[in-house]
This record gives C-alpha cells, sequence and structure tokens, in this order.
C-alpha cells in the first residue's frame, strides 16, 4: 500500500470499510474512479451525502424512508393487527416484493449474536414489546421472519418469550417453510418468500 499516493491509500482504505470489498477490489475501484470525467465524481458523492442527508428511521418500525412515519405505517389501508419482524430494512422490500403481506413491520437491526456481543438490548426489540403492549387496535399476530440460521433462530426465540410474557393471547408465528437452514431473507426469491409466509407455523 505505501508504494500508492496518499490520497490513493486513503480511498482505498475507505473502501476496504465496505462488506464484501477486499483489498483488490478497493484498489481497482480507486483507480477506476481516477479515470472517471470529474462530474463523475461529485454527483457520485452528492449522491451518497443526499442519501444520507434525505433518508430517515420510521420512529414506529424502524424501516428506513424519505418520511417517518414511513410509507408503510401511514398506509391506512395496511392491517395494523399484524406485525412481521424482520432483522433489517431490505428484508422488508424482499417480502413487499411477494405482494403476500398486507400488515406492518418491525425491524430489529440485526440478530442477537454473543459471539459479536449483540444482545437483546442492542436491538430494536424494548420498542417492538411497547409496542404490541400499547397499540390501538391491539395486536393479534406477531410473524418472526429472522433468517434461518442459528442467530435468527435463537432471536426469535427470545422473541417468543418476550412477547409471549407481555401478551399471552397473542398469536405467534414464524415463517420458515421452504427456506433453506442458513438462508438471507432478501436475497430469497419472491415465489419461495410468499410460500415461506403462507405457511407459517404456530410458534
Ligand atoms: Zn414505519
Amino acid at each position: 500500500m505505501n508504494k500508492f499516493p496518499r490520497p490513493v491509500r486513503e480511498l482505498v482504505s475507505m473502501f476496504e470499510r465496505l462488506p464484501g470489498i477486499g483489498p483488490k477490489t478497493a484498489i481497482r475501484l480507486t483507480f477506476y474512479l481516477f479515470q472517471t470525467p470529474p462530474h463523475f465524481v461529485q454527483d457520485f458523492a452528492r449522491a451518497m451525502v443526499e442519501m444520507k442527508q434525505k433518508l430517515k428511521t420510521c420512529s414506529i418500525c424502524y424501516n428506513i424512508d424519505e418520511t417517518d412515519p414511513c410509507r408503510i405505517c401511514r398506509d391506512n389501508q395496511r392491517d395494523k393487527s399484524v406485525i412481521c419482524v424482520v432483522e433489517k430494512p431490505l428484508d422488508i422490500l424482499a417480502i413487499e416484493e411477494t405482494g403476500s403481506f398486507k400488515g406492518v413491520y418491525h425491524v430489529l437491526g440485526g440478530v442477537i449474536n454473543p459471539l459479536l456481543h449483540i444482545g437483546p438490548d442492542d436491538l430494536f426489540i424494548a420498542p417492538l414489546l411497547e409496542r404490541v403492549k400499547k397499540s390501538t387496535p391491539s395486536i393479534k399476530e406477531v410473524i418472526i421472519a429472522t433468517d434461518p440460521t442459528m442467530e435468527g433462530e435463537a432471536t426469535a426465540l427470545y422473541l417468543k418469550k418476550a412477547l409471549g410474557k407481555i401478551k399471552p393471547d397473542l398469536k405467534i408465528s414464524r415463517i420458515g417453510h421452504g427456506l433453506p437452514m442458513g438462508a438471507d431473507l432478501d436475497y430469497a426469491d419472491p415465489g419461495t418468500l410468499a410460500e415461506a409466509l403462507k405457511g407459517r407455523r404456530s410458534y
């Protein structure tokens, strides 16, 4: 790395902090950008800054949108008595793509992962419990749609226990049917995901 001029080293190390980008790709991208016309780099930088400035986290469901509450929480056609719990905003897009869910969502912001020191308090679990406790109309069902990974299952189990404690008559279900173990929800194809939702089992 020391063989490169300082501005190159700086950008390479920024790229390397992005998921899925190793040192070689980081260097390739940096040199690619150097060769593009100046306005491209300016537009690129502006798009990144604007994305960060204009996107908001929904104060109800923790989805990401241009407005707070997000467009799903504001939509009166949605069934507010059914909450689908997902790990991240991208999972909402994947489920919306199936067109088979008309309830609302709750984003956890990750999963419980002892190895990475991520506990329940690091996720938006407390706001979910508050929501289930206080929401009007009252919540009838919570569908837990965390990924079918070890951490996703552990998080689902934790949620089931916590939700059952605060609202014993709540219907709790878990998607999974047809989703391979270790799958990532936002990579699942809409057909499989729609089946997984339809075939959710009582949990
Ligand atoms: Zn929302």
